[in-house]
């Protein structure tokens, strides 16, 4: 079933008369669902506004692996998406935004804070993270904004064209896209990399960023943004992470060419180059389970970065107080790594 039907069909999602009054109420309803659904988070705190100094976990982590692409409601201690922690201030109002990889990590962070900033919100997601998507369609609706739910497998070229269309057809216009999903796998031997594990992280990270920008381009002709998820990794690429760190490299070479041709159509083309980040991409096989005992300890601020964490920097570089910021690349690294 297509799981936009089950929510208008009332299972999850209130009645469009109670969907009406969740407007009226606004960021309160959604603040306090979002405690209840945050549970988890660390600490399960408020650090809210200025000066926040979040205490986020510090490695030691205990020992977890998941099935790709893993749930991140199954990693302990769980992330932060700003599900109790992220407040908006109406930066985005009325804007329509397209989030792949939008059911976990930073794209999930990037969605609760787009809806808070009063963003329609449409994410992209593997079927088997339908739980979570789920979880984030509803934030989403209980900050009293439209959830459009997309799950589909991004390495197929149609689907990609189906996928902003549908977007962009449901939410009523595309102003924002973040093309955000990605397949990291570590091995740690080009001798033992794969012409399949090759072919499916170019396919994922190279094709499909193509495909979903080039299908985004012609609904954003009134001006919008475009910001990608690249990666410390493309300036100091892990060993183990041989295929991966090519893609992300490629990608900021891609904003910066992409960038110089949209500028004239007011479209704005901006990447984001995160460091170590607590998500379910690093526990489904992106590191080595070893590795993960200690994860962001090499760090100055000798810990991952949460998910939330991230949200601040896809808010500003998606605003239109952004307006003569394009071809750039902001780096949330906790100290390390360029740009
Ligand atoms: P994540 O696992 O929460 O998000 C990645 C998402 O990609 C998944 O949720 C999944 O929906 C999507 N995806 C992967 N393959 C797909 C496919 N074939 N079809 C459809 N969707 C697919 O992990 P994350 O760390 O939040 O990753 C988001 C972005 O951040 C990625 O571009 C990643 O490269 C980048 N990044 C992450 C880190 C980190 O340490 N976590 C560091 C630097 C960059
Ligand atoms: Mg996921």
């Amino acid at each position: 079933m297509d799981p936009n039907d089950q929510f208008l069909e009332g299972t999850i999602m209130p009645s469009r008369r109670r969907f009406v009054g969740a407007v009226a109420t606004g960021i309160a309803a959604g603040t306090a669902a979002a405690g209840a659904l945050a549970a988890g988070a660390p600490g399960g705190t408020d650090f809210g506004g200025v000066g926040r100094d979040p205490d986020y976990p510090k490695p030691p982590f205990p020992r977890q692996q998941q099935e790709w692409p893993g749930l991140a409601g199954k990693m302990t201690p769980k992330p932060d998406h700003g599900e109790t922690s992220y407040h908006g201030s109406g930066r985005l109002k009325g804007r329509k935004a397209l989030i792949t990889g939008g059911d976990s990590g930073i794209g999930r962070a990037a969605a609760i804070a787009y809806a808070r900033e009063g963003a329609d919100v449409a994410i992209s997601y593997l079927p088997a993270e339908e739980p979570d998507a789920r979880e984030v369609a509803e934030l989403i609706r209980k900050a009293g904004r439209k959830a459009v739910l997309l799950p589909g497998d991004i390495r197929d070229e149609s689907f990609c064209r189906k996928l902003v269309d549908d977007a962009a057809g449901q939410l009523g216009g595309l102003d924002i896209l973040v093309s955000n999903a990605a397949k990291q796998h570590s091995v740690d031997s080009i001798l033992e990399l794969t012409t399949a594990q090759f072919d499916w992280t170019m396919k994922t990270n190279l094709y499909a960023n193509f495909w979903i920008c080039k299908a985004a381009v012609p609904h954003m002709t009134n001006g919008g943004a475009i910001i990608v998820t690249a990666s410390v990794q493309a300036y100091d690429p892990s060993p183990n992470l041989l295929d991966y760190a090519q893609t992300k490299a490629a990608q900021v070479a891609f904003v910066k060419a992409l960038a110089q041709q949209l500028a004239e159509k007011r479209i704005r083309v901006n990447g984001v180059a995160p460091g170590p980040i607590w998500t379910p991409l690093q526990v489904s096989g992106g590191q080595p389970p070893e590795a993960l005992d200690t994860f962001g300890a090499d760090t100055p601020m000798k810990r991952p970065g949460q998910p939330v964490e991230l949200a601040p920097t896809y808010v500003v570089l998606a605003a239109d107080e952004s307006s003569y910021t394009t071809g750039q690349i902001y780096g949330v690294a906790g100290g390390k790594g360029n740009p």
